[in-house]
C-alpha cells in the first residue's frame, strides 16, 4: 500500500515541495501532508485508507459536503455532452443570471476559472475605468497570487511568514499600498495624501485568510464612502464568503442587518463597484466570477477597452457544478451550516477554557477560527498584527492531535474552519469529542 510518507517523498521529486499549492505542504504545522484519494459528505480519505471528518471543505467550495450526488450527476451529464467548447453556452448564461439574482448589484457577470483571475481582472477593470494606477489593499487579506496582490498577503504568504513574493517587479509592487485592516484613520490619512492616484481599494468582504477577522461595524460602509469621495472604486472580494456565509454572501448579511437595524449594521445599506466570487460558485470545479453594474462591467472586452479572456472560461463542467450547487444551496443549507458552526466554535471555546489555554475565537457568519495565545486572549484580533501574535506552534500541536483523533483541520492557523450541510450529528459529535482530547496536546 502507498503511504503518505512515501508518496510525499515521490511527489517532491516530481513537483516543487511535493504540492501544487503551498499551504498543502504542512509547512507550518510540520509532518507529512495527507494525500487524499476520495471525499464524500463530511469525510475525506487518504491513500492509507484513513478517514477524517473534514473541516477544510476544499477551502470553502464544499458547502453541500463533498461529492453531493446531484452535483456529481450534473457534472457527469455535462461531461457526456463535451468537456470544453470554447464557445458560449446556455449554462454560463444561467449561472451569470443566478449570480445576478442573488447579488442584484451584479448586473453583469463575467465567468473566469480561479479567484486569482477574478481579482486580477477586477483590478485591471478598476484601473481601466478610473485611469489611475494605485491599488490599496489591507495587510493580511489574500486575493490570489497575481503580482499586485501579494504584498503582506494572508493565507499561504502569512503561513510562510513572507512579506510578499520574489519575482514581483518593484515598479508593480510600488503601485500597491498596504494599510492595516479595520483602521479607518490610516485609510483616511492615505486618501488625504494620495486619493487622486488611487484606482481602487480591494478588501475581503469579511477577511478569512489571516484567520477570521471580521470587519468592525460600519467598516465596509466606510470603505464605500471614502472611495466614492475620492473617485476610486471599491472591489469587494467575496471569493471565500460569497454563497458560503449566505445566499448573497457577506454583503447580503450586512444588507439584511442594515434593513433590520441590527447591531453591526452601522453605515446602513451600501454597494461595492465590483464583486469577485469563487469557490462555492464553482461547486468544487475551477470556476470564479466578477460582477458589477453594467456601466463598469461593459468596459470589459469585447465591448470595452479592458482586456480579459480564457480558453476554459465558463467551462461546461464547471458551470454545471456551479449551477447545481447554487440551486441546492437553499436557506436550509445556510441555517444548518450556521448552527453547526455555532456548536463547534462553542465546543472549541469551552474545551480551550477548561484546559486553561489562552485564546480568542473570531467568526464571520459560519466562518470561524481560533487564535491561541496570551496576546489574542487579552486584546482580541482586529488586524494582521494581532493575528501574528498568536502561538502558531501551539496550533500545530492541536492540529496533529485532531488529525490523530480523525479530524482534518486547516494545516495553518491563518485559515478559517469550514463546515458543510453534510456535517451531520455523527460528524459534529466526532469533532466535539476530538476537540476535548486534542486541547490537551496544546
Ligand atoms: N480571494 C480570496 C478572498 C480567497 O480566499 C482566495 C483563495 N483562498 C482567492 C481570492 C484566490 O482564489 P484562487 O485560489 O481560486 O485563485
Amino acid at each position: 500500500m502507498t503511504s503518505n510518507d512515501s508518496l510525499f517523498e515521490r511527489a517532491k521529486h516530481a513537483i516543487p515541495g511535493g504540492v501544487d499549492s503551498p499551504v498543502r505542504a504542512y509547512g507550518s504545522v510540520g509532518g507529512t501532508p495527507r494525500f487524499y484519494t476520495e471525499a464524500s459528505g463530511p469525510f475525506v480519505r487518504d491513500v492509507e485508507g484513513t478517514r477524517y471528518v473534514d473541516l477544510v471543505c476544499s477551502w470553502g467550495p464544499a458547502l453541500l459536503g463533498h461529492a453531493h450526488p446531484e452535483v456529481v450527476a450534473a457534472v457527469k451529464e455535462a461531461a457526456a455532452r463535451g468537456l470544453s467548447f470554447g464557445a458560449p453556452t446556455l449554462a454560463e448564461v444561467e449561472l451569470a443570471e443566478a449570480i445576478t439574482e442573488r447579488v442584484p448589484l451584479c448586473e453583469r457577470v463575467r465567468l473566469v476559472s480561479t479567484g486569482t483571475e477574478a481579482t486580477m481582472t477586477a483590478i485591471r477593470l478598476a484601473r481601466g475605468v478610473t485611469g489611475r494606477d494605485v491599488l490599496v489593499k489591507f495587510a493580511g487579506c489574500y486575493h490570489g497570487h497575481s503580482d499586485s496582490l501579494l504584498a503582506e498577503a494572508g493565507s499561504g504568504i502569512a503561513t510562510a511568514g513572507l512579506p510578499g513574493s520574489a519575482g514581483v517587479p518593484e515598479a508593480i509592487a510600488a503601485q500597491t499600498l498596504v494599510v492595516p485592516y479595520n483602521d479607518e484613520a490610516a485609510l483616511r490619512a492615505l486618501f488625504a495624501e494620495r486619493g487622486h492616484e488611487i484606482a481602487a481599494v480591494i478588501t475581503e468582504a469579511a477577511p478569512a485568510n489571516m484567520g477570521v477577522v471580521p470587519p468592525l461595524p460600519g467598516f465596509n460602509a466606510f470603505l464605500r464612502e471614502i472611495t466614492a469621495e475620492h473617485g476610486a472604486l471599491l472591489i469587494l472580494d467575496e471569493v471565500l464568503t460569497g454563497f458560503r456565509v449566505g445566499p448573497a454572501g457577506w454583503w447580503g448579511l450586512e444588507q439584511a442587518a442594515a434593513a433590520d437595524g441590527a447591531a453591526g449594521s452601522a453605515g446602513g445599506a451600501w454597494a461595492p463597484d465590483i464583486v469577485t466570487f469563487g469557490k462555492v460558485v464553482g461547486g468544487g470545479m475551477p470556476l470564479a466570477a466578477l460582477g458589477g453594474p453594467a456601466a463598469i462591467m461593459d468596459e470589459l472586452a469585447p465591448l470595452g477597452p479592458v482586456y480579459q479572456a480564457g480558453t476554459l472560461s465558463g467551462n461546461p463542467l464547471a458551470t454545471a457544478a456551479g449551477l447545481a450547487t447554487l440551486r441546492l444551496a437553499d436557506q436550509g443549507v445556510y441555517d444548518h451550516v450556521d448552527r453547526a458552526a455555532v456548536r463547534i466554535r462553542g465546543a472549541l471555546g469551552e474545551a480551550l477554557a477548561d484546559a486553561g489555554v489562552p485564546f480568542t475565537i473570531n467568526h464571520a457568519g459560519s466562518l470561524f477560527s481560533a487564535f491561541i495565545g496570551e496576546g489574542p486572549a487579552a486584546d482580541g484580533v482586529e488586524n494582521y498584527a494581532d493575528a501574528k501574535a498568536q502561538d502558531a506552534a501551539a496550533y500545530g500541536r492541536f492540529f496533529h492531535a485532531m488529525l490523530k483523533a480523525g479530524v482534518a483541520l486547516p494545516p495553518s492557523c491563518y485559515e478559517a474552519w469550514f463546515l458543510s450541510a453534510a456535517h451531520d450529528e455523527a460528524a459534529l459529535s466526532h469533532i466535539e469529542e476530538a476537540i476535548r482530547t486534542a486541547v490537551r496536546a496544546i
